[in-house]
């Protein structure tokens, strides 16, 4: 009996246990845990990496509308 599964994503064939059904546009295929994990964690960083420049990105629009109005106030103390 034949105990393997192809993987779509892999293009190799995995034992049975290790693979899952998943169902996309084109219908019900087989993918293994590691390769659907591993986008998982792919998708995890992303996000992260998303949050990062997102925070980073208002810490310093903040430090340019500081410095503006910080140079604002000089020019009207004058
Ligand atoms: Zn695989």
């Amino acid at each position: 009996m034949d105990d393997t599964v192809f993987c779509y994503h892999c293009h190799a064939r995995h034992s049975r246990d290790e693979m899952r059904q998943v169902v996309s546009k084109t219908g019900k295929r087989w993918r293994c845990v590691k390769s659907i994990e591993a986008a998982k964690k792919d998708v995890k960083a992303r996000e992260e990496f998303g949050r990062q420049v997102t925070a980073m990105n208002k810490s310093e629009a903040q430090a340019k509308i500081k410095h503006l109005l910080n140079a604002e106030r000089a020019t009207k103390s004058r």
